[in-house]
């Protein structure tokens, strides 16, 4: 019987053609800093710088989300806040609206919310395009699209007349919670605390990955282009770049916000809305009926995480 023989370098060309990158879109919520107990415009400042320095460095065309009513100090719109906006802008780094106020969809009337839409572009939307870059999308705070699908479809088409895409996440998390206990730990200089938050983060977010990345092997039957959810703060701005290095461990490249809405998942159907703010992998699975032992595994953040976050 004759044997085909496949020399080493063959097989490392197959590999290599073979495996495709997979892509996240990272995207980073409630700019231009959420600051909890600090809010000087140094302070604010140094969180921006960091986080555009490691998308430079590890090539991340990230999306910033918007909440223009932290433009404003005392009352007035403050240049220094804004000029945190054109950093993102200066290094190419695109943003989106997240509303003025950061208000939940589901909690006010639909004329409240819809005015805290156009009241949060008043700023961003001619800032961005001075940069001759596009405005167009739209993250929903809390990630509250609607709690029906009529209340959702209204929302929808509101955002369809005013040019925006919505903007959805895959791999949710809450960043938020190990971000406060870790600003505060660290303004005490609590440094075991400090790093061990830190540490634990890290290992939470690639838990979370790993979830997400199943789960949509599970639903789809595929891998996805993911899309990730942070915020901009002080925990991000120190350690989104072994964030960035533990994706590239995983075979990630970072894409746009554009690019990864070509993957045609973001198109799957939702017909089971409720009071959620959750990812869009766990609507699509819920709108396809799965239930209780589908979800089953998903991380948890630690509870002296959420004791120090309260
Ligand atoms: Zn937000």
């Amino acid at each position: 019987m004759k044997r085909t023989l496949i020399t080493p370098l063959a097989w490392i060309v197959l590999v290599c053609v073979q495996a495709q990158p997979k892509q996240m879109c990272i995207t980073i919520d409630d700019l231009p800093v959420v600051s909890y107990t600090k809010t000087d415009l140094e302070f604010l400042s140094e969180v921006t710088e960091a986080l555009v320095a490691t998308f430079d460095a590890f090539k991340i065309p990230a999306i910033g989300y918007v909440n223009e009513s932290k433009l404003y100090h005392n009352g007035q719109l403050d240049p220094g806040r804004v000029k945190l906006l054109e950093l993102w802008l200066q290094n190419g780094y695109e943003l989106g609206n997240h509303t003025y106020a950061h208000k939940n969809y589901h909690r006010v009337s639909f004329s409240e919310y819809a005015e805290d839409i156009i009241k949060g572009e008043q700023v961003t939307k001619p800032l961005v395009q001075e940069y001759d870059m596009e405005y167009q999308f739209f993250r929903h705070p809390y990630l509250r699209i609607g709690s029906t699908k009529a209340h959702h479809d209204s929302l929808k088409q509101f955002l369809d007349k005013k040019g925006y895409r919505e903007a959805p996440v895959t791999i949710d998390n809450e960043d938020y919670l190990f971000a406060k206990a870790y600003h505060l730990a660290y303004m005490e200089n609590d440094t075991s605390t400090v790093k061990k938050i830190a540490g634990t983060y890290l290992i939470y977010m690639e838990e979370k990955l790993l979830y997400y990345e199943d789960m949509a092997e599970r639903l789809l039957g595929r891998s996805m282009k993911q899309t990730l959810l942070l915020h901009a703060n002080l925990l991000n701005a120190h350690y989104l770049d072994d964030l960035a290095r533990m994706y590239q461990s995983h075979g990630y490249v970072f894409i746009s916000q554009g690019e990864v809405l070509k993957d045609d998942a973001y198109d799957k159907p939702i017909i089971k809305y409720g009071d959620w703010g959750i990812s869009w992998l766990d609507r699509w699975a819920l709108s396809q009926g799965k239930k209780g032992e589908f979800f089953k595994g998903d991380p948890v953040t630690p509870k002296f995480v959420r004791e120090m976050a309260k």
